[in-house]
């Protein structure tokens, strides 16, 4: 069982009151013993915005802000939200909208650095890059690592951390590299959706059992996430918001205490300065 001293965190899901749970998905997480969330902004398409310059994105981002602030009445930790720019985005914008890779490129790190704003004036925590999962031709390639660059230098700048959503991979060491290079340190690179394994960004492991055993073995820093999409169209897409709190309750009855720890106290302190254990006041 989760104790009262035991801080759970959900390191990446999305909420969305206007056309799902929203805040109802917060109790359900917080009644199975969660205490503390990192709410991604959704993809600005799905909130019906077309973007055509990074400005287009700040009402995404102050709705997120807004949804952190009633999850945090609902918590005995507390929410914080991670904005940035969905790396799928630039497909929408060269297949669809017809753009060509440099003007989409233009707009997405045009998101990322008013993204960073919010960081910057304290109001959020961390940014989101990345790249398509998916295969893409080389100049959509070149120009989605070009905004993951912009990110990292705006994550070293700011010392953020930068979570990226990217193709599945055990590797991404050349990634880490870039960040580096950029001034940003692996240890503040996380890779969403990830599998239990990964050598270079930190992985936010998706709380599947056979994905976590194996983060608790290798016994490396990892975080745990469920990626709720919160979207009606897409009910069953990905773990619920009760799913990372019933996971805990299941890794301590199996001895996996030392895992815990590293995923929801030490990992959160490393990664992004957040202390779970002293921002958690449980009735
Ligand atoms: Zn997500």
């Amino acid at each position: 069982m989760i104790d009262d001293e035991t801080p759970v965190l959900d390191n990446h899901l999305h909420l969305d009151p206007d056309n799902h749970r929203g805040i109802d998905a917060v109790s359900d997480f917080a009644r199975l013993g969660g205490t503390h969330l990192l709410v991604v902004n959704k993809p600005s398409w799905n909130l019906g915005v077309e973007a055509e310059t990074g400005e287009d994105f700040r009402p995404v981002f102050e709705r997120t802000l807004e949804i952190v602030e009633a999850a945090n009445e609902e918590l005995e930790g507390r929410a914080w939200p991670v904005l940035g720019v969905h790396p799928g985005l630039i497909s929408r914008l060269v297949d669809d909208r017809g753009y060509d890779a440099d003007d989409a490129r233009e707009i997405m790190q045009g998101g990322i650095d008013v993204a960073a704003e919010y960081v910057a004036n304290g109001e959020a925590l961390a940014l989101k890059s990345g790249r398509p999962h998916y295969e893409v031709d080389d100049a959509v390639w070149e120009a989605s690592n070009a905004v993951m660059h912009r990110a990292f230098e705006r994550g070293a700048e700011l010392d953020c951390a930068v979570q990226l959503h990217a193709e599945a991979s055990e590797e991404m060491t050349e990634v880490t590299n870039w960040a580096e290079d950029a001034g940003l340190p692996a240890h503040r690179v996380v890779k969403h959706y990830a599998g239990g394994r990964l050598e270079g960004p930190i992985p936010s492991v998706m709380s599947e059992k056979d994905r976590l055993e194996v983060a608790a073995e290798r016994g490396e820093p990892f975080l745990m996430e469920t990626d709720y999409v919160d979207d009606p169209d897409r009910p069953g897409a990905v773990l619920g918001p009760k799913t990372v709190p019933r996971r805990v309750a299941w890794m301590l009855e199996n001895g996996l205490d030392d895992a815990v720890r590293i995923a929801h106290v030490e990992t959160p302190k490393t990664v992004y300065g957040i202390d779970t254990v002293e921002t958690l006041e449980r009735p």
